[in-house]
């Protein structure tokens, strides 16, 4: 089978993955990520960032704007990006995500590593 000509999207999780997770801070940069975006973007990858930081649920609890605090952030650290995803869950050939959990029907693993680590 072919390979899609359509540019691979990759989403990648703010908080922990890209930047320390000192939430509701903004922590430094996680070792690696300015390296590894610049990669992705050399290769041509649409980064997507989607983080909880600009849902619904912290509209209200948050200060300043998050959408803003992670545009701000990316840009001080010269982090090549697409977008910050808002809306609904994108559609990706990647999710990269400190938190996580490969599904490959294999619920009874999650759920036993689950209850066991957190
Ligand atoms: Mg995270």
């Amino acid at each position: 089978m072919a390979k899609s000509k359509r540019r691979k999207k990759i989403v990648i999780d703010f908080d922990g993955t890209i930047a320390d997770d000192v939430f509701p801070d903004v922590g430094n940069p996680q070792e690696g990520v300015v390296e590894a975006l610049n990669t992705l973007k050399e290769a041509g990858f649409e980064i997507i960032i989607h983080s909880c930081r600009t849902g619904s649920y912290f509209k209200d609890a948050l200060d300043e704007d998050q959408f803003e605090r992670i545009e701000d952030f990316m840009n001080y650290y010269n982090m090549p990006f697409d977008r910050i995803w808002v809306p609904d869950k994108p559609i990706a050939s990647a999710y990269i995500d400190d938190k996580a959990i490969r599904y490959r029907n294999n619920w009874k693993d999650i759920a036993g590593k689950l209850v066991e680590q957190l």
